[in-house]
């Protein structure tokens, strides 16, 4: 049997690959009219980092990780040896443990310094069990803004996200913003032993893994996806009952912030987000349909105490993570046309052999400056080069006949108008010098 993509990957064929790029590209755009600066950390980091940073009672962390050793160290693990825990490397199911382990590692928040803003885009790994909108390996876009604690901040990185959610064309009515507050370490534990109470309380009513979480994690059964969990959880306390009074200003101002700009939100006291770090404003955008239970497309918030927990100086932080696959999904369901390849500019017809050398040179002075230019390599009949030439949407087939040739002509014909000229070789010369883009500009 062929070997196929592993189990919950998938290949991101040229089409899709291009859409990708495109959807990064629009993303860091966006981003960096506010501020933010692209940062790209390893896809692997020591499991020490997630364990720390998300926490070891979330399911991303005890279930979820993809966790590697490399030949040597399997080696010893087999052998019941010990290995050193910078050894034990996981594939990141997240983006915001690299970023802050960055942050803290190459100092890029110094005492007194402007807030570092930072974006990324690149895979995610978690083994989760595969389905529509849930992949093994999956892509992310995601900010993380280090060193500022106002609630303009969080504010600001709400519309931002709302902004390119807008920009790539989802339905706004399609969309929903859920907001709450999760409290920071002073309000959190009393609402979290009020919830744990509810639990046990009516845990003839729950699920068996809601009952467990009473004592590991009990605001992780507001994410049960049990219909009769969520029913039961629905009439649960409610953290916006319990907010100190920091954390419920807080809280005002970022909807006050959101409401002047007119950006639309539900207040969703059942928000809890699924990994632990979490302090104060947590977000997600749910689409309506097309999505089933996999139904957000992005989401984010405020994690306080993250830095001190990974290991650096106190320093207050946000962010936020979009679900690439999520939202071609969204798109799809909305029945939004998607762009397809764009058309390359040139397409050099050779009538026989002897001049593929010269088509060949041409395509190559063409390339260099910039302009998109294809030749056949098969030695294919003129007919089927003609083919080729619609079928990569040529705007111009350059016919090269040695008839031509031996004037040092070319003929031109316009894909579009269907009409044909003859050109001198210099005019073409001339053309890409006018054009050309600057060989050797650095990157
Ligand atoms: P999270 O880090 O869980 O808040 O995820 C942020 C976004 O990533 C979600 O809103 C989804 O759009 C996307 N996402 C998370 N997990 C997966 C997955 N297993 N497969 C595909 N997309 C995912």
């Amino acid at each position: 049997m062929t070997i196929q993509a592993p189990e919950g990957t998938c290949d991101l064929l040229p089409d899709e690959a291009r859409r990708w790029d495109n959807f990064r590209r629009r993303a860091f755009e966006i981003f960096g009219n506010f501020g933010y600066q692209p940062i790209h950390t390893p896809i692997f980091e020591q499991t020490e980092l997630f364990v720390r940073g998300i926490g070891n009672a979330t399911d991303v962390v005890s279930k979820e990780m993809f966790t590697t050793i490399s030949g040597g160290n399997l080696e010893k693990l087999l052998a019941g040896e010990e290995i050193k825990d910078k050894s034990r490397l996981s594939l990141r199911p997240e983006g915001t443990a690299g970023v802050v382990r960055a942050v803290i590692q190459h100092d890029l928040v110094p005492n007194g310094a402007a807030p570092a803003k930072l974006m990324y885009a690149g895979p995610m790994f978690r083994a989760e069990r595969p389905q529509k909108g849930r992949l093994r390996q999956f892509r992310q876009i995601g900010i993380e803004c280090l060193g500022a604690d106002s609630p303009s901040i969080d504010a600001e990185a709400i519309t931002m996200l709302m902004t390119f959610l807008h920009s790539i064309a989802i339905p706004p009515e399609r969309m929903t913003l859920l907001l709450n507050s999760m409290g920071c370490e002073k309000c959190r534990p009393t609402y979290r032993e009020k919830v744990r109470a509810y639990i046990l309380e009516n845990a003839e009513n729950l699920c068996e893994e809601c009952c467990s979480r009473a004592q590991s994690n009990p605001l992780r059964a507001f994410d049960c996806k049990n219909p009769k969990c969520a029913r039961v959880m629905d009439f649960a306390p409610r953290i916006t009952d319990y907010l100190c009074d920091d954390c419920r200003e807080h809280h005002e101002t970022v909807k006050d912030l959101l409401d002047e700009i007119e950006i639309p939100y539900t207040e969703s006291p059942k928000l809890v987000r699924g990994l632990d770090y979490y302090t104060r404003t947590v977000f997600e955008v749910q689409v309506s349909t097309g999505l089933g239970a996999q139904n957000a497309i992005g989401g984010g918030g405020r994690y306080d105490r993250l830095v001190e927990e990974v290991g650096g100086r106190p320093t207050s932080g946000l962010g936020f993570a979009i679900g690439y696959e999520r939202c071609i999904l969204a798109l799809e369901a909305a029945c939004v046309p998607l762009a397809k390849q764009r058309g390359i500019d040139v397409f050099f017809a050779c009538v026989n052999e002897e001049v593929r050398k010269r088509a060949f040179i041409m395509a190559y002075k063409l390339r260099n400056a910039g302009i998109s230019a294809e030749l056949d390599h098969q030695n294919r009949s003129l007919k089927s080069q003609f083919k080729m030439a619609d079928k990569l949407q040529a705007r111009w087939v350059v016919i090269v006949g040695p008839e031509e040739l031996a004037q040092e002509k070319v003929r031109v014909r316009d894909m579009q108008t269907h009409t044909e000229t003859v050109i001198d070789l210099p005019a073409i010369d001339n053309f890409i010098s006018s054009v050309g883009i600057t060989l050797g500009e650095a990157l």
